[in-house]
Protein backbone atom coordinates (compact mmCIF):
# COMPACT_ATOMS: atom_id res chain seq x y z
CA UNK A 1 0.00 0.00 0.00
CA UNK A 2 1.08 3.38 -0.49
CA UNK A 3 1.74 6.12 1.90
CA UNK A 4 -1.61 8.12 0.77
CA UNK A 5 -3.17 4.63 1.32
CA UNK A 6 -1.50 3.86 4.82
CA UNK A 7 -2.69 7.72 5.68
CA UNK A 8 -6.68 7.37 4.46
CA UNK A 9 -6.86 4.03 6.07
CA UNK A 10 -5.32 5.37 9.28
CA UNK A 11 -7.97 8.49 9.22
CA UNK A 12 -10.48 6.14 9.11
CA UNK A 13 -9.72 4.03 11.90
CA UNK A 14 -9.04 7.02 13.90
CA UNK A 15 -12.54 8.64 13.25
CA UNK A 16 -14.01 5.14 14.28
CA UNK A 17 -12.42 5.22 17.43
CA UNK A 18 -13.32 8.59 18.13
CA UNK A 19 -16.86 7.92 17.38
CA UNK A 20 -17.33 4.97 19.52
CA UNK A 21 -16.03 6.40 22.22
CA UNK A 22 -19.03 9.36 21.81
CA UNK A 23 -15.89 12.03 20.64
CA UNK A 24 -15.31 13.79 18.01
CA UNK A 25 -13.42 12.70 14.82
CA UNK A 26 -11.61 16.38 14.73
CA UNK A 27 -10.86 16.15 18.44
CA UNK A 28 -7.60 13.66 17.63
CA UNK A 29 -4.95 15.02 15.80
CA UNK A 30 -2.58 12.32 13.78
CA UNK A 31 1.75 13.14 14.26
CA UNK A 32 3.35 11.18 11.71
CA UNK A 33 6.56 9.67 13.66
CA UNK A 34 9.82 10.46 10.91
CA UNK A 35 12.59 8.99 12.44
CA UNK A 36 14.62 6.86 9.70
CA UNK A 37 12.60 7.87 6.97
CA UNK A 38 13.63 10.15 4.19
CA UNK A 39 12.59 13.37 3.01
CA UNK A 40 10.80 11.93 -0.09
CA UNK A 41 8.54 9.18 1.33
CA UNK A 42 7.58 12.32 4.19
CA UNK A 43 7.19 14.55 1.77
CA UNK A 44 4.48 12.05 0.27
CA UNK A 45 3.10 11.67 3.42
CA UNK A 46 2.75 15.23 3.61
CA UNK A 47 1.28 16.15 0.08
CA UNK A 48 -1.27 13.22 1.15
CA UNK A 49 -2.21 15.69 3.86
CA UNK A 50 -0.05 14.56 7.08
CA UNK A 51 0.19 18.07 9.06
CA UNK A 52 2.31 17.10 12.44
CA UNK A 53 5.36 15.25 12.19
CA UNK A 54 7.12 13.77 14.95
CA UNK A 55 11.03 13.76 15.18
CA UNK A 56 13.29 11.46 18.08
CA UNK A 57 17.04 13.50 16.76
CA UNK A 58 17.64 17.00 16.63
CA UNK A 59 20.36 16.06 13.95
CA UNK A 60 18.16 14.18 12.33
CA UNK A 61 15.15 16.46 12.08
CA UNK A 62 17.41 19.64 11.14
CA UNK A 63 17.80 18.86 7.54
CA UNK A 64 13.90 17.31 7.17
CA UNK A 65 12.65 20.80 8.85
CA UNK A 66 14.50 22.96 6.43
CA UNK A 67 13.25 21.46 3.67
CA UNK A 68 9.11 21.84 4.95
CA UNK A 69 9.61 23.72 7.79
CA UNK A 70 6.33 25.97 7.04
CA UNK A 71 4.18 23.62 5.38
CA UNK A 72 3.55 20.84 8.54
CA UNK A 73 4.14 21.47 12.54
CA UNK A 74 7.19 19.97 14.10
CA UNK A 75 6.81 17.77 17.72
CA UNK A 76 10.00 16.70 19.14
CA UNK A 77 9.16 13.07 20.43
CA UNK A 78 12.94 11.50 21.16
CA UNK A 79 14.53 11.50 24.38
CA UNK A 80 16.37 15.21 24.73
CA UNK A 81 19.49 15.84 26.01
CA UNK A 82 20.42 19.03 28.05
CA UNK A 83 22.52 19.98 25.55
CA UNK A 84 20.83 20.25 22.54
CA UNK A 85 18.18 22.13 23.92
CA UNK A 86 19.11 25.20 22.25
CA UNK A 87 18.81 23.51 19.12
CA UNK A 88 15.34 22.57 20.16
CA UNK A 89 13.59 25.30 20.74
CA UNK A 90 15.00 26.89 17.07
CA UNK A 91 13.94 23.99 15.21
CA UNK A 92 10.63 22.49 16.90
CA UNK A 93 7.09 23.78 17.33
CA UNK A 94 6.13 21.35 20.60
CA UNK A 95 8.05 19.40 22.68
CA UNK A 96 6.57 16.63 23.92
CA UNK A 97 9.39 14.69 26.35
CA UNK A 98 9.71 17.45 28.95
CA UNK A 99 10.55 15.37 32.16
CA UNK A 100 12.89 17.30 34.53
CA UNK A 101 13.06 20.86 36.05
CA UNK A 102 16.98 20.40 34.70
CA UNK A 103 15.69 20.33 30.80
CA UNK A 104 12.91 22.58 30.71
CA UNK A 105 14.83 25.22 33.12
CA UNK A 106 17.43 25.20 29.81
CA UNK A 107 14.48 25.14 27.12
CA UNK A 108 13.58 28.43 28.85
CA UNK A 109 17.03 29.93 29.15
CA UNK A 110 17.33 29.29 25.36
CA UNK A 111 13.90 30.16 24.00
CA UNK A 112 13.61 33.70 25.92
CA UNK A 113 16.21 35.50 23.42
CA UNK A 114 14.18 33.89 20.49
CA UNK A 115 11.36 35.94 22.13
CA UNK A 116 9.18 32.20 21.69
CA UNK A 117 7.07 30.84 24.70
CA UNK A 118 7.34 27.00 23.69
CA UNK A 119 4.10 24.69 23.76
CA UNK A 120 5.59 21.76 26.19
CA UNK A 121 3.95 18.34 27.52
CA UNK A 122 5.11 16.36 30.18
CA UNK A 123 6.34 13.02 29.51
CA UNK A 124 5.27 10.41 32.13
CA UNK A 125 6.76 7.17 32.53
CA UNK A 126 3.82 5.42 33.96
CA UNK A 127 5.67 1.49 34.72
CA UNK A 128 8.44 3.46 35.88
CA UNK A 129 10.45 1.51 33.06
CA UNK A 130 14.69 2.46 33.07
CA UNK A 131 14.74 2.23 29.27
CA UNK A 132 12.23 5.27 29.05
CA UNK A 133 12.11 9.16 29.84
CA UNK A 134 8.77 10.54 31.57
CA UNK A 135 8.47 11.73 35.17
CA UNK A 136 7.32 9.38 37.91
CA UNK A 137 4.17 9.75 37.81
CA UNK A 138 4.15 10.63 42.05
CA UNK A 139 6.33 13.20 40.72
CA UNK A 140 4.47 14.67 38.16
CA UNK A 141 2.17 17.13 40.03
CA UNK A 142 5.26 18.73 41.61
CA UNK A 143 7.37 19.29 38.39
CA UNK A 144 4.29 20.85 36.45
CA UNK A 145 4.31 23.41 39.45
CA UNK A 146 7.75 24.41 39.16
CA UNK A 147 7.61 24.20 35.64
CA UNK A 148 4.85 26.61 35.21
CA UNK A 149 6.55 29.27 36.27
CA UNK A 150 9.06 29.23 33.66
CA UNK A 151 7.95 32.40 31.39
CA UNK A 152 8.96 30.80 27.76
CA UNK A 153 7.26 27.71 28.29
CA UNK A 154 3.66 26.83 28.28
CA UNK A 155 2.29 23.45 30.15
CA UNK A 156 -0.24 21.72 27.10
CA UNK A 157 -1.04 18.54 28.66
CA UNK A 158 0.56 14.45 29.21
CA UNK A 159 2.78 12.15 26.96
CA UNK A 160 3.40 8.48 27.41
CA UNK A 161 4.59 5.73 25.95
CA UNK A 162 3.28 2.40 28.11
CA UNK A 163 5.49 -0.65 27.91
CA UNK A 164 5.81 -2.64 24.68
CA UNK A 165 2.53 -5.58 24.10
CA UNK A 166 1.86 -7.52 21.25
CA UNK A 167 -1.67 -6.86 22.25
CA UNK A 168 -3.34 -3.54 22.21
CA UNK A 169 -5.47 -3.88 25.26
CA UNK A 170 -3.12 -4.68 27.35
CA UNK A 171 -1.72 -1.20 26.80
CA UNK A 172 -5.58 0.28 28.31
CA UNK A 173 -5.14 0.61 31.73
CA UNK A 174 -1.69 3.09 30.98
CA UNK A 175 -3.62 4.71 28.65
CA UNK A 176 -6.79 5.18 31.40
CA UNK A 177 -4.23 6.05 34.04
CA UNK A 178 -2.76 8.81 31.92
CA UNK A 179 -6.26 10.44 31.48
CA UNK A 180 -6.79 10.32 35.09
CA UNK A 181 -3.79 11.80 35.67
CA UNK A 182 -4.22 15.11 33.37
CA UNK A 183 -8.09 15.51 34.70
CA UNK A 184 -6.38 15.72 38.95
CA UNK A 185 -4.05 18.24 37.29
CA UNK A 186 -6.40 19.72 35.97
CA UNK A 187 -8.47 20.01 39.08
CA UNK A 188 -5.06 21.14 40.66
CA UNK A 189 -5.31 24.79 38.81
CA UNK A 190 -1.95 25.31 38.47
CA UNK A 191 -2.06 29.00 37.15
CA UNK A 192 -0.97 29.01 33.59
CA UNK A 193 -1.66 25.24 32.95
CA UNK A 194 -3.21 23.35 30.39
CA UNK A 195 -4.29 19.78 30.42
CA UNK A 196 -5.85 19.95 26.84
CA UNK A 197 -3.77 17.46 25.26
CA UNK A 198 -3.13 13.70 25.49
CA UNK A 199 -0.44 12.37 23.51
CA UNK A 200 -0.46 8.30 23.73
CA UNK A 201 -0.83 5.72 20.87
CA UNK A 202 1.06 4.34 18.69
CA UNK A 203 0.81 2.21 14.99
CA UNK A 204 0.08 -1.14 17.72
CA UNK A 205 -2.77 0.82 19.84
CA UNK A 206 -3.81 4.17 18.73
CA UNK A 207 -6.94 2.79 18.99
CA UNK A 208 -7.22 2.14 22.16
CA UNK A 209 -5.67 5.06 23.11
CA UNK A 210 -7.90 7.14 21.26
CA UNK A 211 -11.14 5.44 23.30
CA UNK A 212 -9.54 6.17 26.20
CA UNK A 213 -8.58 10.52 24.97
CA UNK A 214 -5.88 10.81 23.10
CA UNK A 215 -6.24 14.25 21.40
CA UNK A 216 -2.44 13.39 19.75
CA UNK A 217 -1.53 10.28 18.25
CA UNK A 218 2.30 9.23 17.17
CA UNK A 219 1.98 7.29 14.23
CA UNK A 220 4.95 6.24 12.56
CA UNK A 221 5.08 2.50 10.93
CA UNK A 222 1.49 2.63 10.14
CA UNK A 223 2.31 5.04 7.80
CA UNK A 224 5.54 4.19 6.53
CA UNK A 225 6.23 0.78 6.99
CA UNK A 226 8.85 -1.05 9.07
CA UNK A 227 11.72 0.59 10.02
CA UNK A 228 15.74 -0.50 8.98
C1 LIG B 1 8.96 5.65 17.12
C2 LIG B 1 8.00 6.31 18.05
C3 LIG B 1 6.61 6.27 17.80
C4 LIG B 1 5.99 5.55 16.62
O1 LIG B 1 6.05 4.18 16.78
P1 LIG B 1 5.35 3.19 15.73
O2 LIG B 1 5.16 1.94 16.51
O3 LIG B 1 6.28 3.04 14.59
O4 LIG B 1 4.06 3.81 15.33
C5 LIG B 1 5.79 6.95 18.68
N1 LIG B 1 6.27 7.61 19.74
C6 LIG B 1 7.58 7.67 20.00
C7 LIG B 1 8.05 8.42 21.20
C8 LIG B 1 8.48 7.01 19.18
O5 LIG B 1 9.79 7.05 19.48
Amino acid sequence: MSIAENLSRIEERMAEAAIRSGRAPGSVKLVGVTKTVDLDRIKDAVSAGLQILGENYVQEARDKIRELKDRVSWHFVGRLQTNKAKYAVKLFDVIQTVDSLKLAQELNRRAQPLGRTIPIIIQVNLASEVSKGGVEPSECLSLIRHVSVLENLQIRGLMTMPPFFHQPERARPYFAQLREMSQKIAEAQVAGVEMNELSMGMSGDFEAAIEEGATLIRVGTAIFGERP
